[in-house]
C-alpha cells in the first residue's frame, strides 16, 4: 500500500510550529503611511478602462537619503479597473493580498478515531469538522491551480484555502453500493465528505487537489474500487472540479537519486495523468514531494534546475508549475516577494498542528490573504502587518501584470497614481527594508537564490529546519515568517 516513511514525527512538527511563532513576532513592523497604488504599464491588457489621468506625484530627497513621493491624489472612488470595492468596502472587508494562505494536507481519512494517533490519518468526522471549521471562519476553498497561477478568485473579504490530499489510497475515493445497488461515493471517504459539505455550503467554493500515486489510485480489495475503477474516478474527478496531481510514479524519495531516476519519477507520473486527466483538472505540473523531501542542494543541483526550468522526458516537456512541501505553516501568497512556487508550504491536519493554527486563524493572530474579489487587481492595506515583513515588493507585483492598490484602514481610502519605471524606482526606495529585498534580490526574481538557507539540518520526516531556527545572515531575512526550508 502507501509506503510512507516511518511515523511522521509528531515532536518535529511540535518544535517548528512553536518555533515559528516567535520567528514571525521577531521580524518587526513597518508602517507605511499614506501610500499608494499601482498598476501594470499597460492598463489596457484586459480592456479595462485606463486610470483617470492624474498630476504627477512630488517628490522630496529627504536628509536620509531615502527619496519619499509626495502625497499621492486619493480618488473619492476607485474605478472599476481597479477595484470592484468602494471605500466603505475596503475599511469594512480589509482585503489583504499577501496575507498566508493555508494548504490543508491530508492523507489516510477513516472512521476509526483510534488510527488518529497517526498524523497521517484523520477521522471523516474531524474533516467535517474542519471544513466547518474553515467556512464559518470565512474561507473560501479555491482549486489549486488559482494559487500557483496567482488567479485567486475567492469572493472579496473571503480567505482562500486549498485542499491537498496524498497518495490517492481508497479512503480518499471509494464507491460503495446503495440499498438500491446503485453506486454511489462513499459518505465517510474524503471525497464523500467533501460532496456532502459542498452541497450544504454552496457559497463555500470547491476543490481538492489530489496527488495521486498510480500504484494505489484510490483502489482496495472490493470490488467497485480496482485498479480497473481508476479512471472512471479521474474523470468523474475532473468533471467535478477536483485536480489531480503529481506525487511522482513509485512515491520515490527524491533526496538522492540520479538525474535519469528524478527525471523517470516525475515523467513517468506526468505521462501517467495527462493520459487520463483531461481539462483544468489535469494539474500534471504540481508536485507533491514524497516526504518533503527535495533533491539534495549540494548533489543534485541539475535536479534542482530542472524543478525550476523544466526537462523533457520521452519527448514531453515537463515544467513544473509547483512544488509543495509536507509541512509545515500557511504558504505566502503568490503576490508575495517570498513565494516561491517551487516551496509551497502546506499545514498537515492532525491534532496538535491544527490546535496550533486554527485559534491563529479565528484571532487574527496571523494575517491571512483577504480577497478583494478581483484576481486582476491585488488589493493591500497601507499598513504591511508585521508577520508580512519582507513580502512586499510593488515591483513584484506589477511585473506579474496585476494592478496594485493601496488602501488606507481606518477610512477605506484608496490612492493612485499612474505608474512608470521612474515612480517606481523612487517608491521602492520609500522605506529602508524594500531598498535591502531589492539589493537582496540583486535582480534575480524567478531564482530567489537568496532564499537558500545556510546551516541547514535534516529533520525527521523529510523537513529541514536552520539550526538556529531564524535568519543566517542579513540576506536570509527575506525568509523570516517563513520555515526555513532547504530551498
Ligand atoms: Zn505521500
Amino acid at each position: 500500500m502507501i509506503r510512507l516513511r516511518p511515523r511522521f514525527q509528531t515532536l518535529t512538527l511540535l518544535v517548528l510550529l512553536v518555533g515559528i511563532v516567535p520567528l514571525l513576532a521577531a521580524c518587526g513592523s513597518t508602517a507605511e503611511e499614506d501610500f499608494v497604488s499601482w498598476e501594470p504599464s499597460d492598463p489596457d491588457r484586459s480592456g479595462s478602462t485606463p486610470y483617470p489621468e492624474e498630476p504627477e506625484p512630488h517628490s522630496t530627497t529627504e536628509s536620509s537619503g531615502v527619496v519619499r513621493a509626495g502625497t499621492p491624489e486619493v480618488l473619492a472612488t476607485p474605478s472599476p479597473s481597479m477595484s470592484n470595492l468602494t471605500p466603505n468596502d475596503l475599511k469594512r472587508l480589509q482585503p489583504n493580498e499577501i496575507g498566508w494562505i493555508p494548504v490543508m494536507e491530508y492523507h489516510v481519512i477513516t472512521t476509526d478515531p483510534a488510527r488518529e494517533s497517526d498524523p497521517f490519518v484523520r477521522t471523516a468526522n474531524h474533516l467535517r469538522d474542519d471544513l466547518q471549521f474553515l467556512y464559518e471562519n470565512d474561507f473560501y476553498v479555491i482549486p489549486m491551480r488559482e494559487l500557483v497561477r496567482n488567479e485567486i478568485t475567492a469572493p472579496a473579504g473571503k480567505h482562500p484555502v486549498v485542499l491537498s490530499f496524498d497518495d490517492a489510497t481508497s479512503s480518499q475515493f471509494r464507491w460503495i453500493s446503495d440499498a438500491g445497488g446503485k453506486r454511489v461515493i462513499d459518505p465517510d471517504s474524503a471525497m464523500g465528505v467533501l460532496e456532502g459539505f459542498f452541497a450544504e455550503h454552496p457559497d463555500f467554493g470547491r476543490g481538492g487537489f489530489f496527488a495521486v500515486l498510480p500504484f494505489n489510485c484510490f483502489a482496495d480489495d472490493t470490488t467497485s474500487n480496482t485498479a480497473d475503477d481508476c479512471t472512471d474516478k479521474l474523470t468523474w474527478m475532473a468533471a467535478n472540479g477536483y485536480e489531480i496531481g503529481l506525487h511522482t510514479i513509485d512515491h520515490q524519495d527524491l533526496h538522492d537519486v540520479s538525474d535519469a531516476e528524478f527525471q523517470r519519477q516525475v515523467g513517468e507520473n506526468v505521462i501517467w495523468v495527462d493520459e487520463r486527466v483531461q481539462g483544468a483538472g489535469n494539474m500534471s505540473r504540481v508536485l507533491v514531494m514524497p516526504f518533503g523531501d527535495y533533491p539534495d542542494r549540494h548533489r543534485h543541483q541539475e535536479q534542482r534546475r530542472m524543478m525550476r526550468e523544466g526537462f523533457t522526458y520521452k519527448g514531453v516537456d515537463i515544467k513544473l508549475e509547483g512544488a509543495l512541501l509536507v509541512g509545515a505553516n500557511p504558504t505566502e501568497s503568490p503576490s508575495s516577494a517570498t513565494f516561491d512556487p517551487i516551496f509551497i508550504a502546506r499545514i498537515q491536519a492532525f491534532k496538535e498542528s491544527l490546535d496550533q493554527w486554527f485559534p491563529k486563524f479565528e484571532s487574527g493572530a496571523i494575517s491571512l490573504y483577504t480577497s478583494d474579489g478581483n484576481p486582476d487587481v491585488i488589493t493591500l492595506p497601507t499598513t504591511i502587518p508585521a508577520d508580512l515583513e519582507g513580502q512586499f515588493d510593488p515591483d513584484v507585483i506589477v511585473k506579474s501584470g496585476k494592478k496594485l492598490v493601496q488602501y488606507h484602514p481606518a477610512s477605506g481610502k484608496v490612492a493612485t497614481f499612474p505608474h512608470d519605471a521612474g515612480k517606481t524606482a523612487r517608491l521602492t526606495a520609500r522605506s529602508d527594508r524594500r531598498v535591502s529585498t531589492t539589493v537582496a534580490r540583486g535582480g534575480d526574481l524567478p531564482s530567489k537564490t537568496h532564499r537558500e538557507c545556510d546551516g541547514i539540518q535534516r529533520g525527521a520526516g523529510g523537513l529541514y529546519v536552520a539550526d538556529n531556527w531564524g535568519p543566517q545572515s542579513a540576506h536570509d531575512r527575506t525568509v523570516c515568517g517563513s520555515l526555513c526550508i532547504d530551498r
